[in-house]
């Protein structure tokens, strides 16, 4: 039987319509500007996000990392959350890449409060870095999948506009949070200077993300993407199923969710495990084990020997991702496979290290 994955909504492989408009896509050298798909493809997203101009980038870290080098000076301080993407997950590049250092703010459930954010910019002074930046991330990955408070979204956003200050979102999962409240990526996307959505994710294209913002701003922001080497020729390729990805992906994200709030509410009864039902708002189910038998990277090594596939994201904590691959009976029989391999408890053989 095929694995049932679960480590991730990026798993996901193009549908037969992607397919078919990869092999038909027109195409041409985009460093020219001369790829009409990739063209077409900016200018539908520019018009989702509410946006003046959009930029097709290579991967949600390039996006996010282009628009930081854009709206930064080295040197300057960026403000996000504790444990925000572009802090935890993306190799230093905030650091490495734009010279500028972090100021993490704690939050809860991955949005911080904006008094918090009010009192961590900096006033003018000669030792100290200037603000350059806040960032926010919605739906927030390592809080479960969490959608931020929009009200609190368009405080921390006022409270920086008043400092002059821009605000990026990290969106790799913004249509998750849009359906998730009812409401358009355009609308949540409203307040913020500049967001990056990924293609990649639960809307199931091969490869890619968009950067959104001003005109002037994506302007520059295509000059640094080619100093990342991110300037790609003929991808229109690519850009024909992000087209399809943003046409026709978006609102099934709903079943993606009911599908994670009912592995939840299963996992909630299997004697051994805990999870917090609150957390599970989007395509994400963060659960501990209880059962002092098990930590996470032994379960996560019997999971994978029994067919399902997971990521360990704690010593104890385990990440199951929904998306358009797994449908709502493969998430009732990993669910049986969860509650059998923990009460089998687990034999020494086979099993892979432990998680460090
Ligand atoms: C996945 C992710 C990214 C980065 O996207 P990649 O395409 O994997 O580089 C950025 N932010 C968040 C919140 C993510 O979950």
């Amino acid at each position: 039987m095929r694995p049932i994955d679960l480590r991730s909504d990026t798993v996901t492989v193009p549908t037969p319509e992607m397919r078919r408009a990869m092999y038909e896509a027109e195409v041409g050298d985009d460093v020219y500007g001369e790829d009409p798909t990739v063209n077409r493809l900016e200018e539908l997203a520019a018009e989702i996000l509410g946006k003046e101009a959009a930029l097709f980038v290579v991967s949600g870290t390039q996006g996010n990392q282009v628009a930081i080098l854009t709206h930064t000076r080295r040197g300057d301080e960026v403000i996000c959350e504790a444990e925000a993407h572009v802090y935890f997950y993306e190799v230093g590049a905030i650091a490495a890449l734009a010279g500028c250092q972090v100021r993490p703010i704690p939050g809860h459930r991955g949005m911080p409060a904006p008094e918090a954010v009010a009192a961590a910019i900096r006033p003018k002074n000669v030792h100290f870095p200037r603000t350059g930046l806040i960032c926010l991330e919605n739906t927030h990955n390592r809080a479960g999948g969490t959608v931020l408070p929009q009200d609190q979204v368009e405080a921390v956003c006022a409270i920086a506009h008043q400092h002059g200050i821009p605000v990026h979102l990290d969106g790799a999962r913004l249509f998750n949070a849009a359906v998730a409240q009812g409401r358009t990526a355009r609308e949540l996307a409203a307040p913020f200077d500049s967001v990056m959505v990924c293609l990649s994710k639960g809307l199931g294209a091969p490869v890619g993300s968009i950067l959104a913002g001003r005109r002037d701003f994506i302007e520059e922001a295509r000059r640094m993407r080619k100093l990342l080497g991110g300037g790609m020729r003929q991808a229109g390729v690519l850009a024909a199923a992000g087209i399809v990805a943003l046409t026709t992906m978006v609102d099934r994200l709903a079943e993606d969710h009911a599908n994670a709030r009912r592995l939840a509410e299963g996992i909630a009864q299997i004697p051994g495990l805990a999870v917090d039902l609150e957390t599970v708002q989007t395509n994400m189910v963060f659960f501990d084990i209880t059962d002092p038998r098990w930590d996470a990277s032994r379960l996560v090594a019997a999971l994978e020997a029994a067919g399902v596939r997971c990521n360990a994201v704690g010593p104890r904590r385990i990440r199951w991702v929904t998306h358009k691959d797994v449908t709502a009976a493969d998430c009732d029989r990993a669910l049986a496979i969860l509650q059998e391999t923990l009460k089998a408890g687990p034999t020494s053989a086979g099993l892979g290290p432990v998680y460090g």
